[in-house]
């Protein structure tokens, strides 16, 4: 069974308003492109610090920009107007657990797809708040990520681990280690065992300057030694990105001797196979 948890039903400009994006006609836009490429299993993830009651977990001048919506609103939208799985894409913030529990708590997710977005203060994947151009070293950058996302994953906040070599995301337009990249992976690897968490293939960094999937293979195949579940997702901004260069995704899954995925209900995780792939 394929399945896309990590979609957001608008493009993260704060133009894309909930009013014109949180509609049956688009859910039904987004349902209609995974139905054509063989995906059963589709649940949406909107980024939490598109609602105001994140500002109860972070008050990062982004997120203060972006809080908008309201998350209960979105909630009952995806409920009960439309056929798929509730979820959301929150970020993990370093001493935040307490508050990013109780938001995640008084809700009934399908799932939860954790991300790391930022570090401390600064962004890897946006030019504003940027972390590239503070003065830090590419190694350093990339040892913080990685240790960061070892937290979002032991903090057991989360059910899936979202796009988890995600400070690649620049590709040649940023510095990047030399060598063997597996020793940044390892933290994140270990943590990764340690809580079980669902480790997200994603086919989004193919559409970025990266143009890879992620993870990279190497952190992949750690993943499968140290016996980690997967879950597959394109992370959509559009019905067009739905699934989404799945076949290269579901090449790497199977070359690693992937067959199964995880699909999620009410934050209950089972596996299923991951079946033919499309044609
Ligand atoms: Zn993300
Ligand atoms: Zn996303």
């Amino acid at each position: 069974m394929l399945t896309d948890y990590h979609l957001h039903l608008r493009p993260d400009d704060l133009s894309a308003t909930a009013a014109d994006h949180f509609t049956q006609a688009n859910a039904e836009r987004y349902r209609t492109v995974a139905g054509e490429r063989g995906i059963a299993e589709l649940g949406v993830s909107e980024h939490v610090y598109r609602f105001h009651q994140a500002l109860s977990v972070w008050q990062h001048p982004f997120w203060r920009e972006q809080a908008t919506d309201d998350l209960d609103g979105y909630c009952a939208f995806v409920r009960e107007q439309t056929d798929l799985r509730l979820g959301i894409e929150a970020d993990f913030v370093p001493g935040a657990e307490d508050r990013i529990a109780n938001l995640l708590g008084e809700r009934d997710f399908d799932y939860v797809v954790g991300s790391v977005h930022f570090i401390r203060d600064h962004a890897i994947d946006m030019d504003d708040y940027s972390v590239w151009g503070t003065g830090r070293s590419c190694e350093e950058i990339w040892s913080r990520y990685f240790q960061t996302l070892a937290e979002a994953a032991k903090s057991g906040l989360f059910d899936i681990l979202a796009h988890p070599d995600l400070v690649k995301v620049w590709g040649s337009e940023r510095p990047r280690p030399e060598g063997d990249l597996r020793r940044y992976y390892e933290p994140a690897v270990e943590a990764v065992a340690e809580s079980g968490i669902a480790v997200e293939v994603s086919t989004a960094g193919l559409r970025k300057r990266a143009g890879e999937l992620y993870p990279a293979p190497a952190f992949l195949e750690m993943c499968v030694e140290a016996g980690a579940a997967f879950a597959l997702s394109s992370d959509a901004h559009r019905p067009a990105e739905v699934g989404a260069d799945y076949e290269q995704a579901i090449e790497l899954l199977e070359g690693s001797g992937v067959r199964e995925l995880c699909v999620f209900e009410r934050r209950e995780r089972r596996l299923e196979p991951i079946g033919a792939a499309i044609a």
